[in-house]
């Protein structure tokens, strides 16, 4: 139909994106599920109006009436939502005009003008995600490879299309590594020297707003790490970002080196562990291991930029001061009562993050201890509870009140303590 609809108003509609990689890629398998659709619309003579996209999809949502229409102002494309059946999910189709984008300035935001299909794939990441097919007559069905997509399709290589790509824009060395981690591609080694190049010339400093340029390109990072750190590859994926020394794009002075990678590891395990239904956005956690190894002064502000939720910045902006207090008090008290006290002012990513940094002997004490009787909390100690609650106190004839509260908090640490352990134990505990 939207071929039907764009030969009717003398156009061409091309598939374009990762859709085409994907179904060349899938030639052999039986079946591709697409859940995001890429379409361009360009002049049969001329270069199409700037508004032939959201033209198009309007056409077709007078067709279709129940899907979703969304018309994005800036750039001229509208997006289609069709809800297939629960077992597939939806399906996204997004249809632009074809475009050509200028970089007013290293790393900037592009401007974006009306132009040729050829043009439109120019400006596109890889030569594997430069390749169109054609869906309107005549020849449909046609694959349009300018740029040798296909070769690297089929020698498995990732390869930009101009020397300044990642210059441009920097979040395209993080594209790179995660269709290279994810497709089993190699970076091409040319495409490789690109990115070197670029992280060389510091233009990850255009990312850390250093120019108070592109605020939208943080957002673009914090997504890419999104996708990244979210994705069942994530761990070679950082290792190649870190081989590239493209964490510099987080932090200049961010390395994964072997202490970090070991972190970034127990820190997955205690995820699993601790959070098993996911309540916590495993992908950002992963991401403040990383920025929580950077000198304090730093976290905040990185944070702050990558534009992560106001409690995961101000967790950051605190962990030093969390930390000495843990790192300092623990080894001091001996009663898991005391223990207990100090520990359960942090929350769960908070304590997660000093157990798992707790590899240093650091103010003279062995932090593996301190590693330990964290672990011990979390896996024991928060769970313990007194034999009497606050109901069983209210029927043992106390009312809420001060010092209702104050005698619960006594049973606890009672228990704690292993001063009673039993209902009989705990009620002459009361009495007393
Ligand atoms: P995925 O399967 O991960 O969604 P995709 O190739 O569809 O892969 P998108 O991020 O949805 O990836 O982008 C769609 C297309 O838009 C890409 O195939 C690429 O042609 C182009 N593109 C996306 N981001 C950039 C970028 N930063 N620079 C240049 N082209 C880009």
């Amino acid at each position: 139909k939207a071929s039907q609809e764009a030969e009717k108003r003398g156009w061409h509609l091309y598939l374009v994106g990762g859709a085409v990689r994907d179904l060349l890629l899938a030639e052999n398998q039986k079946q591709v599920l697409l859940e995001d659709i890429d379409l361009v619309v360009d002049g049969f003579h001329k270069s199409a109006d700037v508004g032939a996209g959201v033209e198009l999809a309007k056409a077709l949502q007078k067709i279709y009436p129940g899907v979703r229409l969304e018309v994005h102002g800036q750039f001229q494309t509208a997006a289609l939502l069709w809800h297939k059946d629960p077992d597939l999910g939806s399906l996204w189709i997004d249809i632009a005009t074809a475009r050509t984008e200028f970089y007013p300035y290293p790393a900037a935001n592009p401007e974006v003008e009306a132009s040729s299909i050829r043009q439109d794939l120019y400006r596109r990441d890889f030569t594997i995600n430069a390749l169109a097919m054609r869906l309107t007559k005549p020849r449909a069905g046609e694959l349009l490879d300018f740029f040798g997509g296909l070769l690297d399709l089929q020698s498995r290589q990732i390869r930009v299309l101009h020397a300044n790509s990642f210059i441009e824009d920097p979040t395209r060395i993080y594209r790179a590594v995660r269709f290279a981690v994810r497709l089993n591609f190699e970076i091409e080694p040319q495409t490789e020297s690109y990115i070197r190049y670029a992280i060389a010339s510091g233009i990850y400093e255009q990312i850390q707003g250093k120019n108070g340029r592109a605020p939208a390109l943080e957002t673009r990072l914090k997504s890419e790490l999104k996708y990244i750190l979210q994705a069942p590859y994530w761990k070679p994926a950082l290792q190649l970002l870190a081989n590239l020394e493209a964490l510099r794009c987080i932090h200049p002075t961010l390395e994964l080196d072997e202490k970090l990678w070991w972190e970034v590891r127990l820190f997955d395990r205690c995820l699993q562990k601790f959070d098993p239904q996911k309540t916590l956005e495993h992908w950002q956690m992963r991401l403040e291991v990383l920025i929580a190894y950077l000198a304090p002064d730093f976290r905040g502000k990185v944070a702050s930029n990558l534009q992560l939720p106001a409690d995961s910045i101000e967790r950051l902006e605190n962990l030093d001061k969390a930390e000495t207090n843990i790192t300092q008090s623990l080894p001091k008290l001996p009663l898991k009562s005391e223990i207990v006290q100090l520990l359960r002012q942090y929350n769960l990513p908070t304590l997660i993050l000093i157990a798992v940094r707790c590899r240093d002997v650091v103010y003279n004490v062995s932090t593996r201890t301190v590693r330990q009787k964290i672990w011990r909390y979390l896996t024991e100690w928060s769970q313990i509870k007194a034999p009497l609650n606050g109901n069983d106190l209210k029927a043992l004839g106390y009312k809420p009140g001060k010092q209702f509260k104050e005698i619960l908090d006594a049973l606890l640490t009672a228990t704690l303590d292993e001063k009673i352990d039993n209902r009989e134990s705990a009620e002459a505990f009361v009495a007393e």
